[in-house]
């Protein structure tokens, strides 16, 4: 079974509109706590030895760190950690925060796969979401990242932004070609609470994307890109064959991984825990030698067989209800007969070819399939 780590770095240039992610505005100093802070944590799991097939570096903002600061927690992590020789490295990045420099300290120290947060091609719908980049940034990022070795490049997109046409989102996918992207990520913009995005929707100052023109952008995401020879692999991601993101399907596959830095989540051995989103409380813990988690909770049974349905429909290819058997003891048809009867006669789940999958009508109502099995 693959096992994931992943590593958050908590720091960004400035909060998007739209974000609820654990991150704090950019300053050496902090980073500097936080990475002696990282370093104890990766030292105390070392002692697991513990193999990963891949790796994701996310946030925040990983590419805000400086190059000296990059290349110390990428060899932070080689040190403490084994990583399979094909191990996927990921790293989030920002392409107004990437440099050449950066980019080959990435790749020489083995960071393979580039997931770059381009959202959208103008520079309006960038203002509203309050990202700092613009296009021209984008186009120059994929540049140097492809001289420098990237050949795995994925772009984060979002759809469903308020005042955004569905032109606009037709345009950014024809555009965002032009990069010869391996993956895309393409998802509909949540409006969380508490965000200044979200605020200013309550407030009537700017009105949410409609519905029904939020799903025709789903669904013109989906033909255009199968179009283009993409998977359609998971509800909200696409690759060209062999570069499905190996990382997020440990997570989809209910698989375990290891999540470090602030707010990190883990899932391993029958448990969850998490880590505190404070960076200071999280750098004083791992000082004083204890751990940073605020939260652990042992899984029942019941719990992981959940878990593994809602997670494993997520994929196009669905559940693979041999692989749940063999997990479990028991089939997915014996646990839950009436929901599957229920979701079947309502053609939201199909089960065909050994797999529990959802229906095309199922894919754009997930969330109300997804409930049935918690
Ligand atoms: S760059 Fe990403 S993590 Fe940072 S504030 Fe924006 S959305 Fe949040």
């Amino acid at each position: 079974m693959s096992l994931g780590l992943y590593i958050h770095v908590p720091f960004c240039l400035r909060k998007c509109r739209y974000c609820d992610f654990v991150s704090y505005a950019y300053n050496r100093n902090d980073a500097e706590l936080y990475l002696n802070a990282l370093n104890r944590e990766m030292e105390y799991y070392a002692q697991r030895r513990l193999d990963f097939n891949t790796v994701f570096i996310g946030g925040g903002t990983p590419s805000i760190l400086e190059t000296d600061h990059l290349e110390r927690l990428l060899y932070s992590a080689r040190q403490h950690f084994q990583w399979t020789e094909d191990a996927e490295v990921t790293m989030e990045a920002n392409p107004g925060t990437l440099t050449e420099e950066k980019l080959y300290v990435m790749r020489r120290m083995g960071v393979n796969r580039l997931s770059l947060g381009v959202q959208a091609c103008q520079q309006s719908l960038l203002n509203t979401l309050g990202r700092l980049h613009d296009y021209q940034q984008v186009i120059q990022a994929v540049q140097i990242a492809r001289v420098v070795g990237f050949n795995n490049i994925n772009i984060d997109l979002i759809f469903g932004i308020p005042g955004q046409t569905l032109h606009q989102w037709q345009k950014t996918l024809a555009t965002v070609m032009n990069l010869q992207p391996e993956h895309l990520s393409c998802y509909s913009l949540q409006l969380e609470e508490g965000t200044p995005l979200a605020e200013a929707v309550a407030k009537g100052k700017i009105n949410a994307c409609p519905e029904e023109l939020e799903l025709q952008m789903y669904n013109d995401v989906i033909d255009f890109l199968i179009k283009k020879d993409y998977q359609h692999y998971e509800i909200s991601n696409f690759s060209k064959p062999g570069f499905n993101c190996e990382h997020n399907i440990t997570y989809w596959k209910n698989n375990q991984y290891l999540g470090v830095g602030p707010a990190a989540h883990s899932h391993m051995q029958m448990q969850r825990w998490s880590n505190t989103t404070e960076l200071r409380q999280y750098a004083n813990n791992l000082m004083d030698n204890d751990l940073p988690v605020v939260e652990r909770h042992h899984l029942t049974r019941q719990d992981a067989m959940s878990e593994t349905v809602f997670m494993g429909l997520r994929l196009i290819k669905g559940l693979d209800l041999d692989q749940f058997y063999r997990r479990f003891g028991q089939g997915v048809y014996d646990i839950w007969p009436q929901q599957i009867n229920k979701l079947t006669d309502q053609d939201l789940i199909e089960m065909s070819e050994g797999y529990l999958r959802l229906t095309y009508k199922g894919l754009r109502l997930a969330n109300q399939v997804f409930v049935e099995f918690v």
